[in-house]
């Protein structure tokens, strides 16, 4: 069993970190957020003063942090993590953040003599407290190799999508044909009610034709037909509209950097941002339908 310093112990760090002790590894957390680290300790964890101390002595460390902005300050500099972590220490940040930021944390990673993979999750927080995630892994092989036990206590699916930033492109590419296909679905569903076409009718039809999706199947933006729909409970999150609004605008700003045109990816981005916007960002994604629908 290793030793693991877990930095960031919010809504999915938290229940992934648990997974860690319950499996038998000697978990110390850090959080900025007194309450998170309370939490923490309530839940048995040993919790830390600062991030480079749950990095101390640790043979692997896991981040779960908001953004790029964060996952920088808590690995680089003089007083982060890259500086605080033991000699061939494997750092593995689960954050979702821009592919840009997963590079230059990966290089200054590497070139102080560490390993690091970028390796974000789909699941949302029932999938971390279950340890169910899928992991998108970028980074070495061996690193690869390293990470899999640790990464197979949190997630049922553990898949290496290639060098460092490829876990985060498959995350943005990922989520933007997520939102593109919700936003979709709630064209179709509003525009058939309306053509007196009902929703289990055309639901009967199309999740057997060729309209067909996951997130139809899984996330139906209409109550009554789909169990795991957020529809069927008043839209609670699941996985919330300011969650795909901040990963389409990773999906735009990835494609602005590399001149790659995503024209449905953009207005998917605009959309969410208008929905979110008007206060709905802690509804679920699917919720998009009720500014589909004018409400
Ligand atoms: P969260 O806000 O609940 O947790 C983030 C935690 O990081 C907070 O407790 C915060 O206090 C802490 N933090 C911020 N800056 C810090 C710092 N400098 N040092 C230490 N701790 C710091 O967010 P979350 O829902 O747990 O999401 C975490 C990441 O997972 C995000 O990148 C998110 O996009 C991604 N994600 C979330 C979901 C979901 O459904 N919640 C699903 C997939 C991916």
């Amino acid at each position: 069993m290793a030793k693991i310093g877990f930095i960031g112990l919010g809504n999915m760090g938290l229940p992934m970190a648990k997974n860690l002790a319950g499996a038998g590894h000697a978990v110390t957390g850090f959080d900025l957020a007194p309450a998170s680290l309370e939490a923490a300790a309530a839940a048995g964890i040993a919790t830390a003063g600062s991030a480079a101390e749950a990095a101390e002595g640790a043979e692997a460390i896991v981040s779960m942090l908001p953004a790029g902005q964060q996952v920088r300050a808590v690995y680089a500099g003089g007083g982060g993590v890259i500086a605080a972590a033991e000699p061939g220490a494997l750092i593995i940040d689960s954050s979702t953040i821009d592919v840009a930021a997963a590079r230059e944390v990966n290089q200054a990673a590497e070139a102080a003599g560490l390993e690091m993979l970028d390796a974000p999750v789909s699941g949302g927080i029932a999938g971390a407290e279950a340890g169910t995630l899928t992991f998108m892994v970028g980074g070495s092989d061996r690193a690869f190799d390293r990470a899999k036990p640790i990464l197979e206590v949190m997630g049922k699916n553990v898949i290496h999508a290639g060098g460092p930033g490829t876990g985060q492109a498959a995350k943005v590419c990922n989520n933007m044909i997520l939102g593109i296909s919700m936003i979709a679905l709630s064209e179709a569903f509003t525009l058939a009610e309306a053509l007196g076409l009902g929703h289990r009718k055309l639901f009967e039809i199309s999740s057997k034709s060729s309209g067909s999706c996951w997130a139809m199947l899984n996330h139906l933006p209409v109550p009554g037909i789909v169990e795991t729909s957020a529809a069927n409970r008043d839209y609670k999150p699941g996985f919330s509209a300011a969650m795909m609004q901040k990963d389409l605008k990773l999906s735009q700003a990835a494609a602005d950097q590399v001149g790659v045109a995503t024209p449905l990816g953009a207005e998917a981005a605009a959309l969410y941002t208008l929905f979110v916007n008007g206060g709905n960002e802690s509804l679920d994604y699917s919720a998009i339908v009720k500014l589909i629908k004018g409400q």
